[in-house]
């Protein structure tokens, strides 16, 4: 049950912006709705750029920033969904919104990493976390081609 309403834009943290009228996170249809957690709603883009797979998780509330522990949340729950999506490919991305259509509402899309992707050369200057499937292991990438290890699996 939906125990917030769009409608109040007053009263709240003052991170809220315009509100989410004109937004187009915020007037996503149900049936575009993949999966839907408590505070999140993960959906598939409507324009897919030539990749097999490619996702969206965003606040369900139109906020631009939110806390460390609520961006860690979210990670979480996109690599989680992303194994499962991201299945039919070795390697798969979740993307800093540096050239994000939707900067007031906080969000981050998934693709997989095929090079015949429309955004394949907008990806390579897009700091990244790669997710390898297979070696359970996740890169930080920065355009520059620099890239970390941040934390690998021995499971
Ligand atoms: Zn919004």
């Amino acid at each position: 049950m939906p125990h917030e309403k769009q409608t109040n834009t007053e009263g709240n943290t003052a991170q809220t912006t315009t509100g989410g009228l004109f937004c187009s996170l915020c007037n996503i249809s149900p049936e575009e709705v993949l999966a839907e957690f408590q505070r999140w709603k993960l959906v598939r883009t409507k324009t897919m750029k030539g990749h097999k797979e490619r996702l969206m998780l965003f606040h369900k509330d139109h906020v631009r920033t939110l806390d460390e522990g609520s961006i860690g949340e979210a990670y979480l729950l996109l690599m989680k969904a992303g194994s499962k999506f991201f299945s039919y490919t070795d390697k798969w991305a979740i993307f800093e919104p540096v050239y994000a259509t939707v900067p007031d509402h906080w969000h981050r899309v998934a693709s997989d990493l095929d090079e015949n992707a429309h955004d394949y050369g907008q990806i390579l200057k897009t700091p990244r976390i790669i997710i390898d499937n297979h070696g359970g292991t996740i890169f930080r990438v920065y355009p520059d081609n620099k890239s970390i290890v941040t934390s690998g699996s021995s499971k």
